[in-house]
């Protein structure tokens, strides 16, 4: 699908498919809705010159940015794309802005972190440091635990490479699942980098800030071509760098160099899709029955559900398949106050379902789904990377 047609109001018929889809306007009656606040408020901004934000614009604060009215679209809209371009033209109050900022920029909160782990855990525990974050608008809940893990990488040089972009959480919060892509990756006869981009600049569009994510868009895209041009495919694990890569860099930096990014970057399993034989072997199965919640960003990006056939043969005795239900943290988002109940709102239908299958393992690729759901049911969640390593056949 072409930028011109997204940005092509007069496909937006009005149906409102889009409208019945939005978790937000389920759970905060107030939201009007990605129909309102996308295709219909941008013929009225344009017809305006674009000059001015519009008093109704702040409720663009409340767009979670999950895609699902993009998904529901049946004419290619895009309502997310309006959401997230004009909430950069936002003027929120001061502590508001100042709070969004400290969200957005989690990859200099996590670097540090992740230099000291232990001290940054123990401070995120103590009830000064949630004081000190809920007077700036930030809630009170559970953090990620920061961890420190040497990555293995075999040095030898192959054919086949890949650039293995693993991401904010799984680099400093969860970096077994760094380790986990790798061997995969390896065993499939890839030779593997770790890329050297920090932050794909999700949370920073999420939370307004347009131009500051376009800059950092344009400087990744440049270091990831130069490995495009040697021959790498760009591998992800994270569903929203995925999306961010493939989707959202073609519509913030529109041009060549965006749309050879998005040919060349590929969901790890996905690209295992493409792979004649899979490096697995059957061992002891992890659960009886477990839950596989398929994240909104990676709906998004269009690829089905490549994980679940290998994780119902290798690792499972059963696998209910989730791709209903929106968890509700979106990123940034639950970690705000005024919208930490809706993001519980959100999630509840999906805690229900996870508590009423009865699973005792809970799988998701997203870092952040992983949070919520950890909060809201207090079950297990694994990346299915994580899971799907264990069956990888032992060297001869
Ligand atoms: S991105 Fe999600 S929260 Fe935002 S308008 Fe679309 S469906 Fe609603
Ligand atoms: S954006 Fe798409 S789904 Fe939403 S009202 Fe317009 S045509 Fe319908």
């Amino acid at each position: 699908m072409s930028n011109e047609k997204e940005r092509n109001l007069d496909y937006c018929l009005k149906c409102s498919t889009c409208h019945t889809q939005c978790p937000v306007v389920k759970s905060h009656l107030p939201f009007p809705g990605p129909k309102q606040m996308g295709p219909e408020l941008e013929r009225l901004r344009l017809a305006r010159g674009n000059k001015e934000t519009l008093e109704i614009d702040e409720a663009l604060n409340y767009c979670t940015n999950c895609k699902r009215c993009d998904l529901a679209c049946p004419h290619g809209v895009k309502p997310s794309f309006y959401n997230l371009k004009n909430k950069g033209k936002l003027q929120n109050k001061f502590l508001i802005r100042f709070r969004d900022w400290i969200l957005a920029h989690n990859v200099w909160w996590s670097k540090m972190a992740g230099r000291v782990p232990a001290l940054a855990n123990l401070a995120l525990r103590l009830s000064l440091t949630k004081r000190a974050m809920g007077m700036v608008g930030i809630a009170d809940r559970d953090f990620p635990i920061y961890r420190k893990h040497p990555i293995k990488i075999s040095k030898a040089v192959r054919d086949k490479k890949a650039l293995y972009y693993a991401g904010c959480y799984a680099s400093y919060n969860e970096p077994q699942i760094i380790q986990a892509a790798v061997n995969i990756l390896e065993s499939c006869g890839y030779q593997v980098e770790l890329a050297p981009v920090a932050c794909c600049g999700t949370p920073m569009v999420s939370n307004g800030l347009w131009d500051e994510t376009a800059r950092l868009a344009g400087k990744n895209t440049d270091i990831f071509l130069k490995y495009i041009e040697q021959g790498y495919k760009i591998v992800t694990t994270c569903p929203s760098c995925g999306l961010a890569l493939k989707e959202e860099y073609e519509q913030i930096i529109p041009g060549e160099k965006s749309k050879i990014l998005k040919a060349n970057v590929w969901e790890l399993f996905e690209l295992l899709e493409e792979e004649d034989n899979l490096p697995f072997e059957p061992a002891e199965k992890l659960a009886d029955k477990a839950y596989y919640h398929v994240p909104c960003h990676l709906k998004a990006q269009g690829i089905g559900i490549p994980a679940a056939n290998l994780l119902k043969d290798l690792a499972v005795d059963e696998l209910v398949v989730d791709d209903n239900y929106c968890c509700g943290i979106s990123g940034t988002y639950g970690f705000k106050k005024e919208k930490y109940p809706i993001a519980m709102d959100i999630g509840k239908p999906l805690f229900d379902d996870i508590k009423k299958s009865r699973a005792t393992l809970v799988i998701s690729d997203c870092g952040t789904c992983k949070l919520q759901i950890v909060h809201g049911t207090g079950i297990e969640v694994k990346h299915p990377a994580e899971i799907l390593a264990r069956y990888l056949k032992k060297a001869q």
